[in-house]
């Protein structure tokens, strides 16, 4: 029987003492601008971006290159003492947490080491924060397509390590995608020289899959060959009104199909979400007149101008035909284009100022959709009076985010008590519908019980290759396994 881990906010571990010979080796070979155990600076390191999770740590590894990452490990390795690799810190399911163990922060890593324009890659360090990223490929006249809310802190190393998503997975994939090479120390301290900008090389196991989405558990990712893309010419956006989530999965299907492929991201919300965003939110408005059930984001790229507009004109206007669309405005501007996204970005913030909600990130095939939606929020809102279901997301790539709150205001507490059973029951649809527990956030701590419980022979050989690579068990122990 499946089990829901519930949030552990108030458990505050005790940082584990080290062994004072260890601590003097690690300062001597970080130097003194490389660690730190001051209270003030380590406090944004142990507690989650949710607030949910409270670590500790003896002390903050700050290493400033492969090298020093290597010896650290090796020295952590030797003593037997566990560490959590750290980016930008924003995990939302406590993976990135220290319970004690040494933490180590790649945010002194943010080299670039080649831009190659005519293969269409870069190398960079771990530490670069995404935005960096996408300004690096632009200044290059080219696209690192990678886009999701935590971008302006989340750093490459930390979204290669749990396979980020975001909204334009419908166009280039996630992040496992985006990846030609790695470089990483490996458990024992060794460094694996991965590498490289081919797309093509048949040469066995392809090892960094392994450690893309591991959490952290098979190693540190140091630097990573990342794919780049043609920077599209033109894009338009249009804001649609629907009366189904079936009439916008249809109308994907057509969009797509009418464009060549050219759709980049395809969003629903649901009116109730766009009336909280509306309420909490400042400066934002309805871009139609009349209210509809639902509502899409639809975004085209274009590699020319010419003829961006009419294509989108096209998919629109057959949309009307085949009765999908009830009524859309296409933004004229950068900055329309700006509005309509915020409508569906500031959900989040929306629904933080209505109150606490209980949140499930899990995928479903895109066909079903529509009807997992509907039948989740009907066995929700029948086994849990009071609950207000807000269902919306990533449709293109089939990701849902059914997050659940209080309808009352003031309710908070009580509802999310009810936490366990509830996402038991969201997770038992998901799999009777096949979809996975964890669509783009990971496992962590918050999901690791569901999943051992849920995909027991995926985490039997998950924790044989942990065990090969990872013996002593140093790699974030607690985290995914
Ligand atoms: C506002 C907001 C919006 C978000 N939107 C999305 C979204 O749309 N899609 C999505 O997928 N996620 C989203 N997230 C979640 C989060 O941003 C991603 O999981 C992101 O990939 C984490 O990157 P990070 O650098 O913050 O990693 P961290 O949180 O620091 O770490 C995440 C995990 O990776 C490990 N790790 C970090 N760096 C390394 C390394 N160099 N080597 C090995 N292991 C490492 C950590 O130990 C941990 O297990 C969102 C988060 C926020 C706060």
């Amino acid at each position: 029987m499946p089990v829901t881990e519930t949030v552990t906010a108030t458990q505050t571990p005790a940082a584990r003492a080290l062994p004072d010979s260890l601590t003097a080796q690690l300062k001597q070979v970080l130097g003194p601008k490389g660690w730190s155990q001051d209270a003030h600076e380590l406090a944004p390191h142990i507690a989650d971006w949710r607030g949910r999770y409270q670590g500790a740590t003896p002390i903050l590894l700050k290493p400033a290159n492969t090298e020093e990452v290597a010896a650290c490990v090796r020295l952590c390795h030797e003593a037997g003492v566990a560490i959590t690799p750290q980016g930008g810190n924003t995990s939302l399911c406590g993976a990135a947490t220290p319970m004690g163990e040494v933490l180590l922060t790649l945010k002194r890593m943010t080299g670039v080491r080649e831009v190659d324009v005519d293969n269409d890659s870069m190398t960079v360090e771990a530490g670069c924060v995404l935005e960096n990223l996408q300004t690096l490929a632009a200044d290059h006249n080219r696209l690192f397509p990678l886009s999701l809310g935590s971008q302006g802190s989340a750093m490459i190393g930390g979204l290669i390590s749990t396979n980020a998503g975001g909204v334009h997975v419908l166009r280039y994939g996630m992040t496992r995608e985006l990846v030609l090479g790695l470089e990483a120390v490996l458990p024992d301290g060794t460094i694996w020289s991965g590498l490289t900008g081919l797309r093509k090389d048949n040469t066995g196991y392809d090892l960094k899959q392994l450690l893309i989405g591991a959490e952290g558990t098979l190693g540190i990712i140091t630097a990573a060959t990342l794919k780049l893309f043609p920077r599209p010419a033109r894009m338009e956006v249009a804001f649609c009104g629907l009366a189904s989530a079936e009439d916008a999965v249809k109308f994907l299907g057509l969009a797509k199909q009418v464009s060549g492929g050219a759709v980049t991201a395809f969003e629903l919300m649901p009116r109730m979400a766009l009336d909280m965003v509306l309420e909490h939110v400042p400066g934002t408005r309805d871009p139609l007149e009349g209210e509809h059930a639902w509502y899409v984001v639809c975004e085209m790229s274009f590699g020319r101008a010419n003829g961006a507009r009419e294509t989108l004109e096209d998919a629109l206007g057959q949309g009307f035909e085949a009765g999908l669309i009830a009524d859309a405005a296409i933004a004229e501007n950068d900055s329309q284009i700006h509005d309509f996204w915020r409508l569906r970005e500031t959900i989040a913030e929306a629904e933080r100022a209505h109150g606490k909600a209980v949140k499930h990130d899990v995928s479903i095939p895109v066909s079903k959709m529509p009807a997992f939606m509907a039948q989740a929020t009907t066995a929700v809102e029948a086994a849990f009076p009071g609950a207000l279901v807000i269902a919306f997301g990533h449709v293109g790539d089939g990701n849902v985010h059914f997050n659940v709150a209080a309808r009352e205001t003031g309710a908070d507490d009580d509802f999310i008590a009810q936490a366990a059973p509830l996402s038991r029951l969201v997770y038992d649809l998901v799999d009777s519908f096949g979809g996975s527990i964890s669509a783009e956030h990971g496992i962590g701590i918050l999901k690791r019980a569901e999943l051992a419980a849920r995909k027991p022979v995926d985490v039997a050989v998950m924790r044989a290759i942990k065990t090969a690579l990872d013996p002593k068990g140093i790699m974030n122990p607690r985290v995914l396994l």
